[in-house]
């Protein structure tokens, strides 16, 4: 579609966006200050637009989705992370810890359809380097053919301690276990003053952003996310977007960004904070989408943006749904009133009822499956 320029550019400038339509239609880069205005700005519907734009020229009518389950290893975790509801130490009601072989048992026992797992937990010292090789071969002994992307920056962390060797050596390890890729998350937001209030016992940005430039050089691809809704500043969070980008102009490796949405149930230091707006969410995949011009998918993580956000983001930027989900422990436990699983046909109807078309993809973005309208998946679509 053929935008009037004029038109755009009139209403941004009542809405504090000047020159940014111009900008994005010519394909030219924003800076930090365009996307602080972006924030400021109450035209969330003209951020609509523009990402709109931007992301029917990199993927047209196509909105992205896997078929996936989670397994969340263990909730023990040293890091008492002030936001996070997922944590236990053990002996605490709910900690868990799973073995490798319970591990292998959940795939076993999974979506036979499923064509990644996505393993992440807490981190506790006890549990040894040789633990988390022997989770990623259980994993790929009970299914060959899945893709295991595992392991939060934080985790990689803690295990490359652990392995007490160079990070590269540690990747061989564990890549020759059964690690794939890298989900990359871990990062929240970078900026110091919220670490120190909220997660002190955490990596600093420089850290994560160093071991990212590292995964990536070695041949890992990861996502990359922002955690937004907690203490931060509006310049904090163009601050953590600005150091993905230039870290994603130099090494290329991510693949998608995913902004989450803070969710404040039951996490006792800051329950009293609201959730972020659907038009919040909304605003962050608009933005992710106009600023971080380098990175190829932007996804509305429907766990934690909730159905109806997802599915009208598909029209503002995003073009990826993640995936059918199961076993999901990390949000729900934070309050999540999302479903725990969506089946193909729910996320077929996701899509379909936003205009777009549906294809099933795997972890690095390979087209597994294109659908025709009135496919038998979609007759389940009720
Ligand atoms: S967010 Fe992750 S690192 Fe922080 S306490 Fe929770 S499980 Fe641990």
């Amino acid at each position: 579609m053929d935008l009037p320029l004029d038109a755009l550019e009139s209403r941004a400038a009542r809405t504090g966006l000047m020159g940014i339509p111009t900008k994005v239609l010519a394909g030219a880069r924003l800076t930090t200050a365009d996307c602080l205005a972006m924030y400021h700005s109450d035209d969330v519907a003209l951020l609509g637009i523009l990402a709109n734009e931007v992301r029917e020229r990199l993927h047209g009518n196509v909105a992205f989705y896997n078929v996936n389950i989670h397994v969340n290893y263990t909730n023990w975790c040293n890091q008492f992370c002030g936001f996070c509801a997922f944590q236990r130490r053990p002996g605490d009601d709910g900690a868990y810890c799973m073995s490798p072989e319970q591990v292998g048992a959940e795939l076993s026992n999974a979506n036979p359809e499923a064509t990644e797992v996505h393993m992440v937990a807490g981190v506790w010292p006890a549990l040894k380097y040789p633990y988390f090789l022997e989770i990623l071969r259980a994993a790929k002994a009970a299914r060959p053919d899945i893709h295991v992307k595992a392991f939060t920056m934080v985790e990689i962390d803690e295990i490359e301690r652990l392995a007490n060797k160079p990070l590269r050596e540690v990747l061989d390890d564990l890549r020759a276990a059964g690690l794939d890729s890298m989900p990359g998350g871990g990062a929240e937001v970078f900026s110091e003053r919220v670490r120190q209030q909220l997660y002190p016992k955490k990596m600093s940005a420089e850290r994560w952003l160093e071991l990212a430039r590292g995964i990536h050089e070695y041949g890992f691809k990861t996502n990359c996310t922002m955690l937004y809704g907690m203490t931060e500043t509006l310049e904090e969070r163009v601050d953590h977007l600005n150091r993905l980008r230039m870290l994603q102009d130099d090494t290329g490796g991510f693949q998608t960004y995913i902004p989450l949405a803070f969710h404040p149930d039951n996490t006792p230091a800051l329950a009293h904070l609201p959730i972020p707006s659907p038009l919040e969410r909304l605003r962050s995949i608009a933005i992710g989408r106009l600023f971080l011009d380098n990175v190829p998918h932007i996804k509305a993580y429907w766990i934690m943006t909730g159905l109806a956000v997802a599915q009208a983001a598909l029209s503002m930027g995003a073009d990826d749904l993640d995936g059918t989900v199961s076993q999901e422990k990390v949000y729900h436990d934070a309050g999540a009133s999302t479903p725990e699983v969506l089946s193909r046909a729910d996320i077929h109807r996701l899509i379909r009822q936003a205009g777009r078309q549906p294809v099933e993809r795997n972890t690095v973005y390979e087209i597994i499956n294109t659908f025709a309208e009135g496919d038998p998946v979609e007759e389940l679509c009720v």
